[in-house]
């Protein structure tokens, strides 16, 4: 009796290798949505060269801290997080949109400059996603000020963001504590 054995041969393979391609209709739906875009800043600024005190970084005031020179208030955290958000949003970067040659943002915080730089974003049509800022340098230690740091950026920024920090094993102008540099990155995601 060969017959019933022959039924149970396996289907031909082209009936194998049709089921997956007939499966694409939610995917497409999918790519359809925009897609996030990323963006990257960077900020670094040196130790006040005479030693004055009243350290900004990441929002937080450390007043027994050497501060930053620079413009404003010299919060590297807080400018490569504002930096990021309109590099990722194509509106410039923080040199051509809120650079020193504005007036209004000479003496800003850094925490009013990440709140214009999320405004700028939002107008230009963009939800913020996320920030995220590494800070590169041997002093102030920011482990045990992270959370209020994360508060504070995230409240001037309308959106999450998480602050890390490390340093450069004893390297280069963080390393020999002549300064402190932030790298940050930036998710939008265009509306409508
Ligand atoms: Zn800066």
């Amino acid at each position: 009796m060969t017959e019933p054995n022959a039924r149970q041969d396996p289907p031909p393979a082209q009936e194998q290798e049709q089921a997956p391609a007939q499966a694409p209709a939610q995917p497409q739906a999918h790519a359809q949505a925009p897609l996030p875009r990323t963006g990257i800043g960077v900020d670094v600024h040196a130790f006040d060269a005479t030693g004055r005190l009243g350290l900004h970084l990441a929002g937080i005031h450390f007043p027994d801290e050497v501060a930053l020179a620079g413009h404003s208030d010299g919060d590297a955290a807080a400018h490569a997080a504002a930096d990021a958000l309109l590099v990722a949003a194509g509106v410039g970067d923080l040199g051509s949109v809120l650079g020193t040659a504005d007036e209004r943002w000479a003496g800003a915080s850094g925490s009013e400059i990440l709140t214009e730089a999320a405004r700028q974003v939002r107008a230009a049509g963009f939800e913020v996603g996320n920030v995220a800022v590494q800070v590169i340098g041997n002093r102030p230690k920011l482990a045990p000020h992270r959370e209020r740091a994360q508060e504070l950026l995230s409240l001037a920024a309308g959106a999450p963001v998480t602050v890390s920090a490390t340093t450069t094993d004893a390297l280069g102008l963080t390393g020999r504590g002549e300064g402190i540099a932030a790298i940050a990155t930036a998710l939008v995601i265009p509306q409508g």
